[in-house]
């Protein structure tokens, strides 16, 4: 089946602005420590957070880091067995760590992924999507900040793909069939 692109589901403007006030948000949590860790999982959530970590304070320790991971399933929906394809370069040990992610759907390789981090005893960890399809979830994964919660529909842009096409749209859109 082919398909093409459909509507703007969420537009570069709505985009910016709640990634702002995400950005706000991380800032006023970890004010205390100051520091924290910003672990995308590529490729989705590379263009994400490569807008979040500038919306954050100069005065801030943020640092950036990327994982590349892939789960094992039958194409469409994932199992949640997770292999790692490229591991972080730092060390996350006594760190504050949140992971940022495109989208979470079924939740499993979130979930898989997180057990995997928290096995490498962070000072805290927490989840930013910037995606919530939260109908589809088989797995309970704490959201800690969303950008937004969307409906059951597959959506490209600003990072996401289909067959590796479409990452490069600066508004989110759905795909539907030719
Ligand atoms: P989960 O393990 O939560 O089911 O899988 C999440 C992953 O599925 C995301 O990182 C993303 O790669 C992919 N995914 C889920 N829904 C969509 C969607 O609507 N569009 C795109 N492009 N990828 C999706």
């Amino acid at each position: 089946m082919a398909y093409k692109l459909g509507e703007v589901m969420i537009s570069r403007e709505k985009i910016s602005g709640r990634i702002k006030e995400l950005a706000a948000e991380i800032t006023k949590d970890y004010n205390q420590d100051n520091s924290v860790v910003l672990v995308g999982i590529l490729t989705g959530a590379a263009v994400f957070l490569t807008d979040l970590i500038r919306e954050m304070p100069e005065d801030m320790d943020v640092r950036m880091d990327f994982m590349s991971v892939a789960s094992y399933g039958d194409g469409t929906e994932s199992s949640g067995v997770v292999r790692i394809y490229h591991d972080l370069k730092q060390s996350i040990e006594g760190k504050n760590v949140i992971v940022v992610e495109d989208i979470v759907d079924s939740g499993l390789t979130l979930s898989h992924l997180l057990d995997i981090l928290k096995a490498r005893n962070p000072k805290s960890l927490k989840v930013c999507v910037l995606l919530d399809k939260y109908e589809r979830r088989k797995t309970e994964v704490k959201v800690d900040y969303c950008g937004f919660k969307i409906p059951d529909k597959f959506v490209v842009g600003y990072g996401l793909d289909y067959a590796s096409k479409w990452r490069h749209l600066k508004d989110i859109k759905s795909v539907v069939d030719e």
